[in-house]
């Protein structure tokens, strides 16, 4: 019996090591891996410059204390600002802890203008995390039940409804922000009118609202740019990321402009490990391996022949509704629970998710390949039609 607390369904499967887009598990068996530990692994397994930047900084120093200046994470926050547009950037371990910065910020913003209980608009079907705030805005009854009283101080609209944030603003003088993603990943891979972010970013400047982008997983190349938000030409005034930025190691990052920018000061916000020299490092270097391999670029190459090949493989078949995404976030939804490909397409030799229940998801490392992205359809494209058969 494990003692590892049962708060995974955990596939009966253990991975040894990976190399690029492959990764081998226990008894020696390889898959090709077009899930990428939930859009983590950017640069795929064992590249070889994160492994030198990781063990070169593991051997200088790992820790110090955000008490101390870290050289390495000014040098994180300026590149972030400078591919971001954003001015500051606070460090913390993981997206849950991102979104938590982002809300705290959105309350201090609220509060300097005497506003008693600041409000956050977010979104039906959104995910932001499991900490109890982050799953209070959380669009989604099974993060939250159980977890009751949850954080106060969220209204939800649908997605892709900008009446519905306007007809808030109408009633609610304490809203202080909107937050979403700009593609819901979890919920499944949802993307709405590039117009609906432009009409956002004019309410919240109308009624000098914070704009919160969630971009934990949609951001950092994933989508052929480097955040979500720049394919839809809005810059927001928050946004948060985690998941790629360190290809595997665990960090995240709340990044501020506009209005946001200069919030905090000494005391208001903390993380003991955030942004220190290895995990600093890690993100530096995936960025930099992401520049010289050109990877914004494939993700949008690559991420569009596999939507165009499983378009071609999936023609004509009863009960595909639906194969969309950007870039290298994909989802072809079917139109029944198809949580069963997963361990189907496991056994297969590949590693795939299913999200929303009915949306096969791919969000393969940045670094997938052409034959790569053939591979992967040639080979899942007939999982879905015999389970749609069968
Ligand atoms: C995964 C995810 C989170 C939570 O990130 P953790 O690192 O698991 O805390 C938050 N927001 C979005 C959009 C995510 O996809």
């Amino acid at each position: 019996m494990s003692h590892v607390m049962n708060t995974y369904a955990r596939l009966p499967v253990t991975f040894s090591h990976g190399q690029g887009c492959r990764i081998t598990d226990t008894d020696g068996k390889e898959y090709l891996d077009a899930l990428a530990g939930i859009a983590v692994s950017t640069l795929g397994h064992a590249h070889p410059k994160l492994v030198a930047a990781i063990a070169a900084q593991a051997g200088r120093m790992l820790h110090t204390s955000n008490l101390y200046r870290i050289r390495e994470q000014e040098l994180l926050a300026d590149k972030l600002c400078s591919l971001s547009g954003m001015q500051e950037v606070f460090f913390g371990n993981s997206g849950a802890e991102a979104n938590e910065a982002a809300i705290k910020l959105a309350r201090f913003y609220g509060h300097k203008q005497g506003i008693e209980l600041p409000t956050i608009i977010v979104m039906e079907k959104s995910f932001h995390g499991r900490t109890m705030a982050t799953l209070s805005a959380t669009g989604n009854y099974k993060v939250q039940v159980g977890f009751e009283p949850l954080v106060a101080g969220f209204v939800r609209v649908p997605f892709g409804d900008l009446d519905a944030i306007k007809a808030v603003a109408e009633h609610n003088r304490n809203i202080v922000a909107v937050m979403f993603e700009i593609i819901q990943g979890e919920g499944g891979i949802h993307l709405v009118d590039p117009a609906y972010y432009r009409g956002v970013r004019e309410v919240c400047d109308s009624h000098n609202w914070l704009m919160i982008c969630d971009e934990v997983q949609c951001g950092m190349g994933r989508t052929g740019k480097w955040f979500g938000y720049q394919t839809a030409g809005v810059q927001p005034d928050i946004a948060t990321l985690a998941k790629g930025l360190g290809s595997g190691v665990p960090i995240g990052a709340c990044m501020t402009g506009g209005k946001a920018a200069g919030l905090f000061g000494p005391g208001n916000h903390g993380s003991t490990f955030g942004g220190n020299p290895l995990v600093s490092t890690a993100a530096l270097t995936t960025i930099e391996v992401m520049e010289e391999e050109g990877l914004l670029d494939n993700a949008a190459r690559i991420g569009a022949l596999i939507r165009q090949l499983f378009g071609e493989a999936l023609a004509g078949i009863k009960g595909v509704k639906d194969i969309r995404g950007h870039g290298l976030m994909i989802g072809v939804e079917l139109d029944r629970p198809c949580g069963e490909l997963v361990g189907k397409a496991l056994a297969a030799g590949l590693l795939i998710n299913v999200t929303a229940d009915t949306v096969v998801r791919f969000l393969p490392p940045l670094i997938f390949s052409e034959n790569d992205a053939r591979e992967l359809v040639d080979r899942t494209a007939p999982l879905i039609k015999e389970f749609l058969a069968g």
